[in-house]
């Protein structure tokens, strides 16, 4: 297996009493497949596992129960300082349950981590997401049956069950599931205790954001910061040459200042444009300064909006603007290939076919939401609003999902969703967040030693705004004869759509005829004379 890589990045896992195998699921990710199969005295278990060339790492077994973990930890060193006098478990999915031995579902409180986790034990069975619920997991329960799997899709087979339970959750903070009666996904940082027999169902918090505001001088402050992503950027930086998706804003240079800073070659970025905007310009000012082997991808507009069912399908979100963050994103995995430099800068990159080209990326998203960056907001009062506001709001959106670079065989990590790095930002105080007439003073300021002063003062470009996606999506709509007033409700409209094609009914993104769905909107808003717009 590459060592560079987790060992799993998903999976479909059915715990029941009796034994039927569960279908063959659908998955946007794009990795090896292995079924397996146990069975025991009290259940059995069926797995589907996406993974990398080594399934067995993916799972583990002790004392009766078995762990099937997707996804990888970030704070492994610290956990195992918690298993003194132990045998030291080699796999993330091995350090799991031998925490898991000593602690119970409280162990899920101790990890850092980007994962989803599904744990047999006996009669029980524990599905786990990490703090944020970076990697999406969905459920199905039913007296007998337990059905967990990290795409909403991959449950298509399951029947119905949710019938059995109060407004069809099993579990009163499970997420309903658009069009899908009986799925419900689980929260982020919660652990959902599951008695197979019965369905029973209880959620327990693991993470929530930090309420409290820490106030801090302001060098203080600096250093907490810049130690924390440094520490984050480390822990998710293996042993291979990392690749930063770089637009030259203050966020993704960040990641990639640090990540060059611990790699003893240089590093690779990769920026997207389209034939509309691109940030190009600003990326190679830092490709430059850090000594990176950068790339740039232009993407025509047409295609780029082409892929607007497989972001739908790999995030399995109906927020518009969501997916407008995501489709410039999702356009660049796609077309990624092998980007693996051979150490040599301003080279044109090594395009060996044999050494596999799934790629781990470090990306600079979500930095704006702990830190207010996209409300372009001066009143602390109004900034620190909204920043409980989106920490409140974020779960259930899949902006962090790795299935978006998965679908192109990639595996991403976020270093500002890394949990500690996460309650540093949420909690200082927001005047740190917008201090001497910046956005984003305290990590400005944070990296001021690292990046041209010009990176460090940039103002905030979403990368909706830099590729301009926003606009050629509304231009599509309105060319397809959409007034401008019903645009923004067209857009969730068209979004909804492709997610009921590809989601619900299961059609693969290919065979999404966008220009039908574009139609489809636009008769609807021709029979809605005075559109109100959201
Ligand atoms: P933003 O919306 O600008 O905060 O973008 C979120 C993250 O997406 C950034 O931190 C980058 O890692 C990545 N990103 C944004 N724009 C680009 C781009 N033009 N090319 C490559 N990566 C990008
Ligand atoms: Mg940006």
């Amino acid at each position: 297996m590459d060592a560079n890589l987790p060992a799993a990045i998903g999976f479909l896992a059915e715990v029941r009493q009796d034994s039927a195998r569960p279908p063959e699921p659908v998955f946007a990710a794009r990795a090896f497949r292995a079924r397996w199969h146990e069975r025991t005295a009290d259940r059995s278990l069926h797995t589907v596992l996406l993974h990398f060339g080594a399934p067995d790492e993916a799972y583990a077994r002790e004392a009766g129960r078995t762990l099937v973990f997707a996804g990888e930890l970030y704070n492994r060193d610290e956990l195992l300082g918690l298993l003194p006098g132990r045998v030291l478990p080699g796999s993330d999915a091995a350090l799991v349950i031998a925490l898991f031995d000593v602690y119970g579902i409280h162990a899920f409180r101790l990890l850092n981590g980007r994962f989803a986790a599904l744990l047999a034990d006996r009669e029980r069975a524990v599905a786990a997401t990490d703090h944020a619920g970076s990697m999406p997991l969905y459920v199905s329960v039913a007296p007998g049956q337990v059905l967990a799997a990290t795409e909403a899709k991959a449950l298509r087979g399951a029947a119905p069950r949710g019938r059995s339970f109060p407004q069809g959750r099993p579990f009163p903070q499970g997420r309903p599931v658009r069009r899908r009666p009986g799925i419900c996904q689980v929260p982020a940082g919660s652990v959902l205790d599951i008695q197979v027999s019965t369905g029973l169902c209880v959620a327990h918090r693991t993470w929530t954001p930090p309420a409290a505001r820490r106030i801090l001088p302001e060098d203080e402050a600096v250093d907490t910061v810049r130690r924390a992503l440094e520490r984050a950027v480390r822990s998710r930086t293996g042993p291979g040459t990392p690749l930063v998706v770089l637009s030259g804003g203050i966020d993704s240079s960040a990641v990639a200042a640090l990540a060059a800073h611990r790699s003893a070659g240089p590093i690779d970025t990769v920026s997207m444009g389209t034939d509309q905007a691109d940030e190009f310009a600003q990326a190679r000012v830092v490709a430059r300064h850090i000594g990176s082997v950068h790339q740039e991808i232009t993407v025509p507009t047409g295609d780029l909006l082409r892929g607007l069912p497989h972001a739908v399908w790999a995030a399995e979100c109906t927020d518009p603007d969501v997916i407008e963050y995501l489709l410039p994103l999702t356009a660049l995995y796609l077309r990624l290939g092998d980007t693996r430099n051979d150490g040599d800068p301003g080279g044109d990159g090594d395009t060996g076919g044999d050494r596999g080209t799934a790629r781990r990326i470090l990306t600079g998203y979500g930095a704006d939401i702990p830190l207010g960056g996209m409300h372009r907001e001066s009143r602390l009062a109004q900034l620190d609003t909204a920043v409980c506001h989106d920490m409140d709001t974020f779960d259930g959106l899949n902006e962090m999902t790795p299935t978006l670079s998965a679908m192109a065989g990639h595996w991403s990590t976020h270093p500002y969703w890394d949990r500690d790095v996460l309650d540093v930002l949420v909690s200082l105080e927001a005047g740190l967040k917008r201090r001497h007439g910046r956005d984003k003073w305290v990590l400005r300021a944070a990296l001021s030693d690292a990046l041209p002063h010009e990176v460090v003062v940039r103002p905030k470009l979403g990368v909706h705004e830099g590729s301009g996606t926003t606009s050629s999506f509304s231009r599509l709509l309105t060319d397809a004869g959409i007034p401008k007033g019903f645009v923004r409700q067209a857009k969730r409209l068209v979004v909804e759509e492709i997610y009921d094609q590809v989601v619900v009914e299961g059609r693969h993104p290919d065979e999404v005829a966008l220009d039908a769905v574009v139609e489809l909107i636009s008769e609807r808003a021709a029979h809605h004379p005075h559109p109100i717009p959201r």
